[in-house]
């Protein structure tokens, strides 16, 4: 008998949830932990795997084994996110927003990427590649 719905259920179909038994439909699946879990324990969470489809675990795996992108606020797997000083964004949020400097390899706002030769830079190696190009170009105009 599921304990939420009073549907007479096998005893190889019950799902066991904190000593109760529910029937598959009464109960929520996390596909990261592999447990079932009701609305009660945990608030069910969408995220996204490393292969980039949607499935539903329980908060606690959201939480402790994804991470939540801060520009699209959804959670996503560790491999298909990038962590910036800014906190973690997704592949896509990551892309509209930050650059890497091809010097540092620094993570930079767009908005603060420099953009010498076809390459971005931070501000800081933006400089520094100014000044060496200055000084390239001294170079051949004492030569
Ligand atoms: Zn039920
Ligand atoms: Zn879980
Ligand atoms: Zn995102
Ligand atoms: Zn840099």
């Amino acid at each position: 008998m599921c304990c939420e719905c009073n549907d007479r259920i096998d005893e190889d179909d019950a799902c066991w949830v904190n000593g109760n038994s529910y029937c598959t439909d009464c109960v929520n699946y996390c596909e990261n932990c592999h447990e079932h879990f009701t609305d009660d324990c945990y608030t069910v969470y969408t995220v996204q795997n490393n292969r980039g489809y949607n499935i539903q675990v329980c908060e606690r795996c959201a939480q402790e084994d994804y991470y939540y992108c801060e520009g699209c606020h959804e959670y996503y797997h560790p491999d298909n996110t990038h962590y910036t000083d800014n906190g973690a964004y997704c592949d896509d949020c990551y892309d509209d927003r930050f650059v890497r400097c091809d010097n540092c390899c620094d993570d930079v706002d767009k908005d603060d990427a420099e953009e010498i030769d076809g390459e971005y830079y931070c501000e800081s190696c933006a400089d520094d590649m100014r000044a060496e190009l200055e000084d390239e170009d001294d170079e051949e105009e004492a030569a």
